[in-house]
């Protein structure tokens, strides 16, 4: 039995291992008793599911513990940075739910770190190298053994000052030269091995215009731009584990001592995302969209934020996901079905209840009179009674799911068999009487009566038949096309496949459904993003949809066929 009370259940014994190192420094005093996150995308590219656990951390934690998080854009590379990712990147963000306190970009820091990387060459900490990156990967050396030196490091100070300048007035090709920090090039941690701090790009930036030529690299911006705004707790994950001492050497020589109440930020890592069945790099979602393997970065079949969104998952089935799946130190491949139930449960909960025939046949009950017409009530979600209900028109003439009709079929088949008895949910008992065949075999109509005793809600409606199917008036619904999304990829894990990921692409994720019909109510309830299509799945309104034509996605189907 739980006795806790909901503050207390949702206290202590719930925090995440961050969450529990920002409740202790926050005891501690330290920061002056400050939290302050940031969630730092570059925007080269729309946010995927593995962001959005990010951002689920970086957002969730400052709002737990009463902190502020801030969006700042790690916009140092000018080469791939869009201003349309800018904006699709804050959409995204509010849509989850969250709110940043300031907008921040890693550029407006680039005069700053400049200085920065001044003082460091007048310190001897950093000198211009002009050895091409081959050369400069192959001095690195091994974890076991110690890298080169290479023969520019130890050019003279005034040198180096001018050669800095050069890089960033344009006449210096990219790749000819590089700013490098002077540090070790033995340490067993290579990131020492005088990494990297600037490169030459001679690309227009979407925010500095012609300003810089010479940008920073992600290990001299990053620190430096947390400290500048005050992070106090900059969340990220695992990969940049062995990027935190260089992260804390460049904090150190920025900070020169100062502050010593030791304010400064302080990097914490937690393990990615990797969903099964789909990508989550950048690089190649980017791809799938420039080649056309997909309609866009919105493609519901993409893993991108805006994808889900389209394919009609909520925010909170989104964050309901994140929440199953948990953060930990360990890097792991999560269950693309895991996703699915997310979003069955989050959808059971508020999807509108709607009847829709994907295959249809047209059922002809033959004792029906013509002309005549019923509007049976139908229940909008049974999980809320406060949601109502609608009606639905009954008639003569109906659509069914071909599927749910069998000339000769097997015993444990209770749908529509000659002979047999099924009911039309929230309408009558029907009995098929037969069928009607083209010369190929193919069932072109099919037949039954009704029993006008059993309608439902009628007292004694309720003998007991086996199958309940769905069904649509031919002349109340209206003809739409339906997409039906599979994974997107036929492999388990498409990045540690060798092939390249374009051949592992699941030939059969979309398949488009032209004839499909829905009730009338469907199409004039677009404010409710949510359905449920009866007995076949989760669906939403596409982008694509008009009242002339609509286009429906599924979501998710009822049940998890994955095992099948
Ligand atoms: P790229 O694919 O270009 O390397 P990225 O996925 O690292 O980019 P960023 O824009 O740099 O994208 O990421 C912003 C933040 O989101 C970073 O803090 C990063 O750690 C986090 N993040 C990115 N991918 C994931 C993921 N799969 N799981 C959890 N967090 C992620
Ligand atoms: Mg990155």
């Amino acid at each position: 039995m739980n006795t806790m009370t909901e503050p207390e259940s949702k206290g202590k014994r719930n925090l995440n291992f961050i969450e529990q190192i920002v409740e202790d420094d926050l005891k501690a005093g330290k920061n002056g008793g400050r939290l302050q996150t940031r969630f730092p995308p570059e925007p080269n590219g729309y946010l995927h599911i593995g962001h959005a656990k990010a951002i689920c951390m970086d957002f969730g934690v400052a709002e737990k513990f009463g902190g502020v998080c801030n969006l700042r854009f790690d916009d140092t590379n000018p080469q791939k940075e869009d201003t349309e990712y800018v904006e699709a990147i804050k959409e995204d963000i509010q849509w989850l739910g969250f709110q940043w306190g300031h907008i921040y970009h890693a550029s407006d820091y680039f005069q700053q770190l400049w200085d920065f990387a001044v003082r460091l060459i007048k310190e001897g900490k950093a000198y211009v190298d002009e050895q091409t990156s081959e050369q400069i990967a192959q001095q690195k050396g091994t974890p076991t053994q110690p890298g080169v030196a290479s023969p520019y490091r130890d050019r003279p100070v005034e040198e180096n000052l001018a050669l800095f300048e050069k890089m960033n007035s344009g006449e210096v090709p990219e790749g000819a030269m590089v700013l490098r920090a002077k540090i070790d090039m033995a340490n067993p941690n290579m990131h020492f091995r005088d990494p990297v701090m600037y490169r030459i790009i001679n690309k227009r930036h979407h925010r500095t215009g012609d300003k810089w030529r010479a940008y920073p690299m992600y290990d001299f911006a990053h620190g430096q731009s947390d400290y500048f705004e005050g992070v106090t707790h900059s969340i990220c994950t695992l990969e940049f584990v062995p990027h935190r001492p260089l992260y804390d050497y460049f904090i150190d020589e920025l900070k020169e001592g100062k502050d010593l109440d030791d304010n400064r930020p302080r990097q914490y890592e937690f393990n990615r995302l990797n969903l099964t069945y789909t990508v989550m790099s950048k690089r190649k979602l980017l791809a799938l969209v420039q080649e056309h393997l997909v309609s866009g970065w919105d493609d519901p079949r993409m893993p991108t934020i805006c994808g889900l969104r389209r394919r009609g998952y909520s925010p909170e089935a989104v964050r309901k996901f994140i929440d199953m799946i948990g953060y930990t130190k360990f890097d792991a491949l999560n269950d693309y079905a895991m996703l699915e139930a997310a979003a069955r449960e989050d959808l059971n909960a508020r999807a509108l209840r709607v009847s829709a025939v994907l295959h249809p046949v047209k059922l002809i009950v033959t004792n029906y009179p013509e002309g005549k017409t019923e509007e049976m009530v139908t229940v909008n979600n049974p999980e809320r009674p406060e949601d109502g209900t609608h009606t639905l028109t009954f008639s003569r003439e109906l659509w069914m799911e071909r599927e749910d009709f069998m000339e000769d079929a097997p015993k444990k088949f209770f749908r529509m068999v000659p002979g047999k008895e099924v009911r039309l949910k929230n309408a009558y008992i029907v009995k098929c009487t037969g069928c009607k065949k083209s010369a190929d075999g193919t069932v072109e109509e099919i037949y039954c009566e009704y029993d006008p005793a059993s309608r439902s809600g009628l007292e004694g409606a309720n003998r007991k038949v086996k199958g309940t199917l769905h069904w649509l008036s031919v002349g109340h619904s209206v003809p739409a096309e339906v997409r039906l999304y599979d994974r997107l990829f036929s492999v388990e894990n498409p990045s540690a496949d060798e092939r390249d990921f374009r051949e592992l692409l699941n030939p059969a994720s979309l398949q488009v459904l032209t004839d499909c019909y829905v009730e009338k109510f469907a199409v004039e309830q677009q404010d409710n993003r949510y359905l449920q299509f009866q007995r076949i799945g989760y669906f939403t309104y596409d982008k694509d949809f008009t009242p002339e034509h609509p286009v429906f996605n599924r979501t998710v189907s009822l049940k998890d066929n994955s095992k099948r």
